[in-house]
């Protein structure tokens, strides 16, 4: 008679339980890590092993049915992770693994692949004399020499052999391409405060410590960052580096590439397959650098040295569905589980990791000069009450363009919001165009004429009668980058002029193009989004023009000023990154604004301060934690009435306001309800969202927890 063999299985469904299975005699056992197919409900589930043999009281269990790997596909690390994970963001384990695995592994797909060696000319001589007597031969070298380095298969497209390939190697004229180290950029001299900043960074240290990287926009916090993992690398270890947005500045990426030659890199664009060879890569040691986007957090490595989030502060690393975590946090666990140095980088830090930094948890370093000499542009507000504005520019911000572009210069104006006009109405009786699935308004949109809902993506025909009162006064108003674009092709016809926001970059090779264009051009105009405000060197641009810096203080999210006063900074950094110094301008109609005049008068620094109070006073993060529970259903009455139910379940020492409507009350057709979850420490939110887990919701209504969130909408 045999033992039964037993496995505990996390399985991609959304309870909050694993799942144990028995082991037939045909089966290998698993490894913890390893994926495994099992029937559950009547599906055939990829599921991944997280205990050999558990104590398990069931009498009868299923059996699994296929081992997937032999080798664990996730690494110790990863699973332990996938724990903390689950348990901090209270997300069913079987889904966190979902999460963290790239699609392709989680679909059940092979982890084999084959090392396929790129081919490569030894020099760029021309052979062809010494190769008269093998026109083939000849022919390959030369189809190297002219095309780059290419794989066997894209040879054989091409038309050669194996047979052909073999003697050329021989001939040392082709070899396996590596990286060439010759053609490397050699690190910059570090000025003062960057060399002082890497020293107390110090790349000879290797256990856990993290550290804010507080410099200004171009002050050389990349530099740093180069020479960190310049020194990790020589060690033979890996660095991984996060970044917002890798399609929205390609720049990041071609600089590690001629500082290191090749590097990993890993984002949403890339095929299925593509992205799990490249984990795969860093699992097994072949990749050193991997610059990767929010998910890119999840990657195994064999040895990793360095982790560094550039533009922390970003909401780009705040997963907002399913496993709704936050990369920058992450890496912070993995860096101490790990015990590896993590870097955080920004101008604009989050409000949360200032905090870390000034109660001494975190090592805080300052950048405050611009790196490559130039200087730090001036700040002017522009108080708009009183002045006529065309198409949202002021008199007094048309004399500084004209001037600008006068000295041969590019301008660029930041306005968030894309379309024509934000809202389209009767002039007659004030109804506005609603998007009938949100609670929001429809934008006006030109080129094609359309309404369009920003919030789902409803689009509508423009009508050209009241749907109220039947009346023809209707109206396109306030202003979006189609309609400031408008107005400065009128006013100035001969510049070159550059709209760039989401409906003009839909495309990452349009916006490369549109990129080089503008820093190869001289006089322009630029007009965008935040799209222009991220991580960008224009160094033609002299001047910046926020048209209307009111629109971030409307909004009623605790962290709306944050996010205000970091998109200013953020775009205010794009202007004189060179040689000529540079200029911002910011129209308001609240010049008394306490965020705009404690920007104005001691940069962010000065206005997180401020800010922070602000929270303390409040109860808010980074002082208390907070976690947000949503509720959604087509029927308002239910998501409420579920979220009370859920309230009354909070454990004492927590805090539980609401049930109250979110911000956008209605979205793609669901009601939206939330309630704010606050607790003296974390323990105790914890402890009290443990108690939630298990409770059930109708049918119909859909519902998430959601611990540090970074929005409330
Ligand atoms: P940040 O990442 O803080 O925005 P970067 O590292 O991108 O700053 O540097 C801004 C500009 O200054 C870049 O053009 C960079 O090449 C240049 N730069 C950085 N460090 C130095 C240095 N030590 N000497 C000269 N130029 C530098
Ligand atoms: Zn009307
Ligand atoms: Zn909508």
């Amino acid at each position: 008679m045999t033992v039964e063999r037993t496995v505990r299985l996390a399985i991609p469904v959304p309870l909050h339980q694993a799942f144990d299975y028995a082991v037939p005699d045909t089966l290998d056992m698993p490894h913890p890590g390893a994926r495994v197919r099992a029937n559950f409900a009547n599906r055939h589930l990829v599921a991944v092993c997280l205990e050999q043999n558990p104590q398990v009281t069931h009498p009868s269990l299923k059996p699994i049915q296929e081992v997937l790997d032999v080798v664990p596909c996730l690494t110790a690390e990863l699973m332990s992770l996938a724990a903390w994970l689950s348990a901090y963001y209270h997300h069913p384990i079987g889904e966190v693994i979902n999460t963290i695995l790239p699609s392709a592994a989680a679909r059940g797909a092979s982890l084999t692949f084959k090392h396929e060696p790129l081919w490569a000319t030894t020099t760029q001589t021309d052979e062809s004399e010494r190769l008269k007597g093998a026109p083939k031969q000849q022919a390959l070298h030369t189809y190297l020499r002219e095309q780059g380095p290419a794989d066997m298969a894209t040879l054989r497209e091409a038309g050669f052999t194996r047979a052909q390939l073999n003697p050329l190697v021989q001939k040392h004229l082709i070899q396996e391409s590596g990286p060439t180290r010759t053609e490397l950029e050699a690190p910059l001299t570090l000025n003062a405060e960057q060399s002082s900043a890497l020293q107390q960074l110090d790349p000879a240290r290797l256990g856990y410590r993290t550290t804010l990287l507080e410099g200004i926009t171009g002050s050389g916090k990349t530099e740093i960052y180069l020479q960190m993992i310049a020194s990790v690398v020589e060690r033979g270890r890996q660095a991984l580096i996060l970044v917002p947005e890798i399609a929205l500045t390609p720049q990041t990426v071609q600089r590690f590439e001629r500082r290191f030659g090749g590097t990993g890199v890993m984002h949403s664009n890339l095929s299925d397959a593509a992205r799990l060879k490249t984990w795969l890569q860093c699992r097994n040691g072949d990749i050193q650098i991997l610059i990767g986007t929010r998910s890119a957090v999840f990657t195994p490595f064999a040895d990793l040295g360095l982790i560094v989030v550039d533009e922390e502060h970003d909401s780009s690393f705040k997963q907002h569905d399913g496993l709704r975590y936050s990369a920058r946090d992450v890496a912070a666990k993995r860096a101490q589980e790990l015990d590896i140095p993590l870097i955080l980088g920004s101008a604009t830090p989050a409000l949360e990791t200032l905090n870390n930094a000034m109660t001494g948890r975190y090592q805080h370093l300052r950048l405050t000069r611009r790196a490559g000499g130039a200087a730090i542009p001036t700040w002017h507000l522009i108080d708009v009450r009183g002045h006529m504005l065309d198409q949202g520019i002021s008199p007094p911000l048309a004399k500084v363009i004209s001037h600008h572009l006068d000295e041969g210069n590019q301008v660029l104006i930041f306005l968030n919001r894309r379309g024509y006009a934000p809202s389209y109405l009767c002039t007659h009786c004030k109804w506005r165009a609603a998007c009938s699935e949100c609670d929001a308004a429809l934008t006006y949109h030109h080129n094609p004429r359309r309404l369009i809902c920003h919030h789902c993506g409803l689009r509508a025909g423009v009508p050209e009668v009241c749907a109220e009162c039947g009346g023809h006064a209707l109206l396109a108003v306030g202003l979006g980058t189609q309609r400031t674009e408008e107005g400065l092709r009128a006013r100035y016809p001969d510049i070159a002029l550059f709209r760039v926001d989401r409906d003009t970059m839909r495309t990452q090779k349009r916006l490369e193009a549109q990129l080089d264009a503008i820093n190869q051009g001289t006089r322009a105009i630029l007009v965008g989004t935040q799209m222009l405000a991220k991580g960008h060197h224009f160094p033609n641009v002299t001047l910046v023009a926020v048209l209307n810096a009111d629109n971030g203080f409307l909004s009623t999210d605790f962290r709306a000023p944050e996010r205000t006063a970091q998109i200013i900074t953020q775009v205010a950094g794009r202007s004189g990154r060179e040689a000529k110094a540079g200029e911002v301008y910011i129209q308001t109609m609240q010049p008394d604004n306490p965020i705009l005049t404690s920007l104005i008068e001691h940069g962010y620094p000065g206005f997180a301060a401020r800010e922070l109070d602000v929270r303390k006073g409040a109860g808010f993060p980074p002082f208390q934690p907070m976690a947000l529970i949503r509720a959604e259903s087509a029927q308002a009455s239910k998501a409420t009435a579920f979220l009370k139910h859920l309230a009354s379940q909070v454990p004492k020492p927590l805090l539980a306001l609401g049930p109250a409507p979110a911000p956008i009350a209605r979205l793609g057709g669901l009601h939206r309800v939330q309630l704010m979850i606050m607790a003296d420490n974390r323990s105790l939110l914890h402890r009290g969202l443990n108690v939630l887990h298990d409770l059930k919701a109708e049918r119909d209504v859909r519902w998430s927890i959601d611990v540090d969130p970074y929005d409330t909408f």
